[in-house]
């Protein structure tokens, strides 16, 4: 009686397994975090669990990797911010759904003075600078709760272009563009309804296409 209740849980599961297996793929898949140069573990981990209530998604901070040696630029101080998904896109575990770099050091992108931030749009990979998020980078005082909001918007944003959500004109959405962190403060870490609807189609069609 007791091996025949396990034979019916056994096929139960299975007929489970089987008819869920296209949408389980794709549950099973993960968003990882991925720290570049010297970062502090409680720094990022800040972001993992607001980043798991936003996506809906398991998120894993990945080993901790080598900036990108070629990409810093003596002359101006900083990183290519491109630099950084080139290294995810080659170094990202098979089940990435996404795959965020995260780094303390400045970024640049060739016409521009610097970035928060990169993304493909849509795509797996995106990088957020935190350099530019603390207070006491513009000579205030330190303050670690507007820096942790800082950064979850900062992810939350550049991991919205790879789901394919571009720029909102409402400037309290998450996917408002940042010109300086005055919009990044103003802005909050949720996506507006609009944005919200793109993001679940861009999830859907992603479905459908593998
Ligand atoms: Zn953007
Ligand atoms: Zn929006």
């Amino acid at each position: 009686m007791v091996k025949r209740t396990a034979l019916a849980l056994l096929i139960i599961g299975s007929l489970l397994g089987n008819g869920a297996s296209l949408q389980g793929d794709k549950v099973r898949e993960k968003i990882y975090i991925v720290p570049f140069g010297k970062m502090d573990p409680k720094t990022v981990e800040t972001l993992r669990r607001p980043l798991e209530r936003t996506f809906e998604m398991n998120v894993v901070v990945l080993q901790e990797q080598p900036l990108p040696s070629g990409a810093y630029d003596a002359a101006r101080g900083q990183y290519l911010s491109t630099a950084f998904l080139d290294t995810l896109r080659r170094i990202y575990p098979e089940d990435t759904a996404k795959a965020l770099a995260v780094a303390d050091v400045d970024l640049y992108v060739p016409r521009l003075n610097f970035v928060f931030g990169e993304a493909e749009r849509p795509g797996k990979v995106a990088v957020i600078s935190i350099t530019r998020l603390r207070p006491e980078y513009y000579g205030k005082p330190e303050d670690l709760e507007l820096f942790s909001e800082r950064m979850i918007k900062e992810a939350v944003h550049e991991l919205g272009h790879t789901f394919g959500v571009w720029h909102c004109l409402n400037p309290r959405c998450v996917m408002f563009f940042s010109n300086s962190l005055m919009d990044t403060d103003r802005k909050g870490p949720d996506f507006c309804t609009a944005c919200e609807k793109q993001l679940k189609q861009h999830v859907r069609s992603g479905d459908k296409s593998r």
